[in-house]
């Protein structure tokens, strides 16, 4: 599933309200640092054909025009969702384009909500790091505690250790919304002890303001994936709650 255009939407959903999408990567292929086996937009490999990532100045305009109409038009934009077809941290002009949204939704969406979903592989670079730290919801993906275990589910590019995005990550000072993905694989089980103690631990280490739990819910490029349930989730996360985390299971 790939989006064709920079800004997309709007969605309407109950939990987002008016939701509009901006794309960061190729509008007709895939670009990310990892290749996640349950990436719902297939493998790298697969959509890699056009490596053009729009400007700031594309972005703008089109988030620009956009809002515009919506407005013209009445309707109240709730969220602005960095998710598509890639990391968007990979662009090289992701902070110039942050403060350029943030500007655009102070003046036609005010009460909207900026969210970037990230798999935190760049947020070691001080830029990177200022840029996302300014939106309202940082939202960081760690999805194992190893880098073995992440070398299955995410197939990052060279270089990967989730230690120092785990250091990275101490940046927030808990201001950010960890998104964890369990499922099972032939090879692994992400609701195994080995994996969820020390995932545990790594929550508890960053606190985060909110941890998003959540499982495989449309077509993956993998095959033989099964979820995890929302009920066994329930059971593995309730340490956090019990310590009073905020923890969002989604099946
Ligand atoms: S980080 Fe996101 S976009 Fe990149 S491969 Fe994983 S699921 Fe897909």
């Amino acid at each position: 599933m790939l989006r064709e255009e920079t800004v997309f939407g709007p969605i309407f959903s109950r939990r987002l309200g008016t939701s509009l999408g901006i794309n960061l990567l190729p509008e007709k292929g895939k670009f990310c640092n990892f290749d996640c086996i349950y990436c719902e937009c297939g493998w790298n490999r697969d959509g890699r054909n056009d490596n053009k990532l729009p400007s700031a100045e594309k972005v703008r305009h089109d988030l620009s025009n956009k809002l515009q109409d919506l407005y013209a038009d009445g309707v109240k934009v709730d969220s602005i969702t960095f998710s598509g077809d890639g990391e968007p941290t990979l662009n090289p002009e992701f902070p110039q384009i942050i403060d350029d949204t943030l500007a655009l939704r102070d003046r036609y969406a005010a009460s909207a909500k900026v969210s970037v979903l990230s798999n935190a592989t760049r947020v070691h670079i001080p830029e990177v790091f200022a840029a996302v730290s300014k939106v309202d919801n940082p939202i960081m993906k760690i999805d194992a505690p190893t880098n073995e275990l992440v070398a299955k589910i995410n197939n990052p590019a060279p270089g990967y250790d989730v230690q120092r995005v785990v250091e990275a990550l101490k940046q927030f000072e808990g201001n950010f919304i960890l998104q964890w993905c369990l499922l099972r694989s032939p090879e692994f089980d992400s609701s195994k002890p080995e994996v969820v103690l020390p995932m545990l631990d790594i929550i508890r280490t960053l606190h985060p303001r909110e941890v998003m739990a959540y499982t495989i819910d449309r077509p993956t490029p993998a095959q033989n994936l099964s979820k995890v349930t929302p009920e066994e989730m329930d059971v593995l996360l309730k340490p956090l709650m019990d310590e009073g985390f905020k923890v969002q299971i989604k099946g």
